[in-house]
């Protein structure tokens, strides 16, 4: 993988990464203006931080596929390119953020990093429709971005993810993604690091595991957790409890990029149209050695013209309900024919 940092024109800094042809010469930067990040407020009863990005309100909102800002010439001033992550021109955390006011809870400042990650130079496809290389690629930058945002002083958690579909409030169709570095553990990562201080919590599935298996390569499964919260919620997880991808190996990283792109395509076979999904990495926190990466698909369809809507129980109680066993949901994803 070949690697070159560029700062864009308003000082933002883009990266771009290639495996066969080195970007040529770049154009005129015309997406320009980055907004200041905001704040952190603490929750005195939840005992977790809440981001106040003030400035996000004036977002890109579902602009037509011509100002596509993610499409060559926009915010990457390249005639092509392969996967290019530039700083978000709206981040919720940033390098320099606003000060925080004086409140009777306690403030902090918005310090971190909030990227994008473009996968490919064409605005239609998705995971499941990247070519093998460019995901082997894919998987490659996510390393890259692991190891040198883990590195920056001020941020403790690094979480890569996905948004896809307007079911879960995607303005941007272009297949992306997003990485935000955190300068505090947010709370799922925290308690999942200290259920794996406890115990080997996902090898103990692994005996286990025939029903609910959907797919594999060699050292990594993709199954759906016995326990799932989302109908036909999918992880995929390394057999060995590595820490996070930048412990994976050539070959993992290969196995892992290719799972991702099959369980993409499997859920987006289940109802024969693109799957909504929230896909979220879970590694550990910085300086943590004991826990075992996974990465959790949440797909927000129970049926094919049917939404799981977050409602009552699960955002006011944060008591989720499942109209899909989870063994169902495995063998569904396993039998579909894609
Ligand atoms: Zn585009």
């Amino acid at each position: 993988m070949h690697r070159t940092v560029l700062t864009k024109a308003d000082g933002r800094k883009l990266y771009l990464y290639w495996q066969s042809s080195p970007p040529g010469e770049p154009g005129p930067d015309r997406i320009r203006g980055r907004a200041q990040a905001g704040h952190l407020r603490w929750h005195p009863l939840l005992a977790e931080w809440v981001i106040y990005a003030p400035e996000r309100q004036g977002r890109t909102y579902h602009p037509p596929a011509r100002a596509c800002p993610f499409c060559p010439g926009g915010e990457v001033p390249f005639a092509d390119f392969e996967v290019a992550v530039f700083e978000n021109r709206f981040p919720a955390l940033a390098a320099r953020p606003e000060r925080p006011p004086t409140l009777f809870v306690a403030t902090a400042p918005a310090a971190g990093r909030a990227e994008v990650v473009v996968y490919t130079p064409a605005h239609r496809g998705s995971l499941a429709t990247l070519s093998p290389d460019r995901r082997r690629l894919l998987a490659r930058v996510w390393q890259d971005r692991y190891r040198e945002l883990l590195a920056l002083p001020e941020v403790r958690y690094v979480f890569p993810f996905e948004n896809r579909g307007e079911a879960v409030g995607v303005t941007l169709t272009h297949p992306h993604g997003q990485i935000y570095a955190y300068p505090y553990v947010p709370p799922l990562p925290a308690r999942e690091a200290a259920a794996f201080r406890e115990a080997a919590v996902l090898q103990r599935l692994w005996r286990d595991l025939e029903a609910y298996r959907v797919a594999a390569r060699p050292g990594l499964l993709a199954f759906v957790p016995p326990f799932a919260r989302y109908p036909y919620e999918v992880w995929v997880a390394p057999e060995e409890p590595h820490p996070g991808p930048w412990t994976f190996t050539d070959a993992e990283l290969d196995a892992f990029a290719d799972l991702l792109g099959e369980v993409v395509a499997r859920l987006d076979a289940l109802f024969d149209r693109p799957m909504p999904y929230v896909m979220a990495f879970h590694a550990a926190p910085k300086g943590v050695d004991r826990f075992h990466f996974h990465v959790e698909f949440q797909p927000r369809l129970r049926a094919r013209d049917r939404l799981k809507y977050l409602a009552g129980t699960e955002l006011g109680a944060g008591a989720f309900t499942v109209d899909v066993l989870p063994e169902e949901a495995a063998q569904a994803l396993r039998e579909v024919r894609r």
